[in-house]
């Protein structure tokens, strides 16, 4: 994608002087894993999980493969990974699999609360291998995945019928596959080219497995996508009636298709401005057809049954990650592998991980402290469309977020940010808040966090 000339029906506005730029950063974890670095002393995972609570803990297993790199893509997978590879990456999962749960121990009662499997694609697996990644997560791990909430991402080329039948069986209550954009020459433009009618068909299998909850992925921002070609992507999308839609601004980042064809055009403001105004297309364009607003990106059919957490990317403390792009977290310490998006480095950290023997330790993560965690909990909470209960802070924190981020608070509600008109005792964003999502979040990161950010060095 090249953008040599403004985006289509481009309305130049002036921002206010000192307004934080909308689109600068998705805030799905905080801290954000290139705050993460390798540990001087490699934290034995035993040690670090002893005195966690453990009776409701989430599981995540990462599957770093897809079959296509999408354009817009900075997330941990390679492309075209031979079954040797694939294999190989389950074996290595399972040991990992096998040295968590043990580092667990059994002194206390160990239970998962929710499961996922998200990528990469976790449906560029075949059947039998998911039957496989089911009897890692259940029985090494002893997650009972018809019991509670199991979300599966998935691709229009891989949601096959097998696949999405061992899914399904296996307890699967949520599917979630990224369609992007329903218009062929827009998801070619963010280099993700698809045939409508293979995705129609797709959407179709996944109808028919009877799983609960279907989520579609869609994005807005394409080079040259308008109000009304967003409008028939939103509704190819509604004809299906999801119960959950994600509607994601795009980014273009450092080392990604785009990014390479097109350096520097983040900084674009009318870019800034068409995605500000989709995205308030699109918010309306729901909201009027029964949808209820979750957070900026996520929207829940108000009929639809309620599953699991609100944000797929939940990053609540207590989680088990296994993978090598997937994170874990205890209250003290979130680690991870190495990470990277250049596709040399990708292969390497793949390579690394299959070679691992020893799982027993977190190689590489971030300490956090206590300010750090008012930090995360402000996030979590204020980013939801229903706000944050102070009160829930204060018995948390024994203060209140005004007494701890008061220059924060105070620029958010200058700015028009924060909801006025909400009940005593709850903070919430206004909808313009909501909408600058992605510029507010990064307004709460810690000074350490910041700097540890922008140190890091793509790869
Ligand atoms: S956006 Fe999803 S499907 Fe596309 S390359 Fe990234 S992980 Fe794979």
């Amino acid at each position: 994608m090249t953008r040599t000339t403004p985006p289509t029906r481009a309305t130049r506005t002036t921002r206010p002087a000192g307004t934080p730029r909308p689109y600068r950063s998705y805030v799905y974890a905080y801290p954000h894993k290139t705050a993460y670095r390798p540990l001087s002393e490699r934290a034995p995972l035993a040690a670090l999980w002893a005195d966690e609570p453990k009776d409701a803990l989430s599981l995540y297993a990462h599957i770093p493969f897809c079959e296509v790199r999408c354009g817009f893509c900075n997330l941990f997978t390679r492309i075209g990974a031979p079954g040797e590879l694939t294999t190989r990456y389950l074996d290595a999962l399972d040991r990992q699999a096998a040295a968590v749960r043990e580092a667990l121990g059994d002194a206390a009662p160990v239970r998962f609360a929710t499961a996922a499997f998200g990528g990469g694609t976790p449906t560029y697996l075949t059947a039998a291998e998911l039957e496989r990644l089911c009897d890692i997560a259940e029985r090494r791990m002893g997650a009972d995945l018809r019991a509670v909430p199991l979300s599966v991402e998935t691709s229009p080329a891989t949601a096959t019928a097998d696949r999405l039948a061992v899914l399904a069986e296996r307890g699967a209550t949520r599917l979630s596959i990224g369609v992007q954009s329903f218009v062929e020459a827009e998801a070619r433009a963010a280099v993700r080219p698809q045939r409508r009618a293979d995705v129609e068909a797709a959407l179709g299998r996944i109808r028919d497995t009877g799983v609960p909850v279907l989520n579609i992925d869609l994005i807005y921002g394409i080079d040259g996508q308008t109000e009304e070609s967003w409008r028939r992507s939103l509704d190819a999308a509604l004809h299906w009636e999801p119960e959950e839609l994600y509607l994601y601004p795009l980014y273009v980042r450092p080392l990604t298709g785009l990014g390479r064809q097109a350096p520097g055009q983040d900084a674009d403001r009318e870019w800034d401005e068409q995605r500000l105004r989709l995205y308030r297309y699109g918010r309306d364009h729901l909201l009027a057809r029964g949808y209820t607003q979750v957070s900026m990106r996520m929207f829940r059919r108000t009929d639809a049954p309620a599953l699991g957490p609100d944000d797929h990317a939940c990053q609540t403390d207590g989680m088990i990650g296994l993978g090598c792009g997937a994170r874990s977290y205890t209250s003290r310490l979130h680690y991870s592998f190495d990470y990277a998006v250049g596709m040399r480095e990708i292969r390497s950290i793949i390579d690394a991980y299959t070679g691992t023997a020893d799982f027993s330790r977190a190689e590489v993560g971030r300490w956090t402290d206590a300010d750090e965690a008012r930090r995360r909990h402000l996030l979590q909470s204020l980013l939801q469309a229903q706000g944050m209960e102070t009160a829930d802070y204060a018995a948390r924190f024994g203060t209140s977020p005004f007494a701890d981020f008061p220059a924060e608070l105070a620029r958010f509600e200058a700015l028009g940010w924060l909801d006025g008109d909400a009940p005593g005792g709850l903070l919430r964003l206004s909808p313009e808040g909501l909408a600058h999502s992605d510029g507010l979040g990064p307004e709460l990161f810690s000074p350490a966090v910041r700097a540890a950010m922008a140190a890091y060095e793509a790869k």
